[in-house]
């Protein structure tokens, strides 16, 4: 098989209205979560979390979510 992609970039207006990232969101963007932005897009605690590099800045759970929750944990509790 002997595929040809067009050289040329594609000239596409993507219509409005679909995914728009806003800077200033309107919830936290941490997954499920409700809350009201505080910090960046996220909530207090999310901040929390995406300082201590729990979370992306897109609110997904980093790779090793859990190793750095519990040690966020204990420190929190100490
Ligand atoms: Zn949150």
């Amino acid at each position: 098989m002997a595929e040809k992609k067009p050289a040329a970039p594609k000239a596409e207006n993507k219509p409005q209205g679909g995914q728009v990232i806003a800077l200033t969101a309107e919830k936290c963007v941490a997954e499920g979560c409700k809350s009201k932005p505080e910090k960046a897009q996220f909530c207090k605690e999310h901040f929390a979390w995406f300082k201590e590099g729990l979370l992306t800045l897109e609110g997904k759970k980093a790779k090793d979510f859990d190793k750095k929750y519990h040690a966020w944990l204990r420190r929190k509790a100490a």
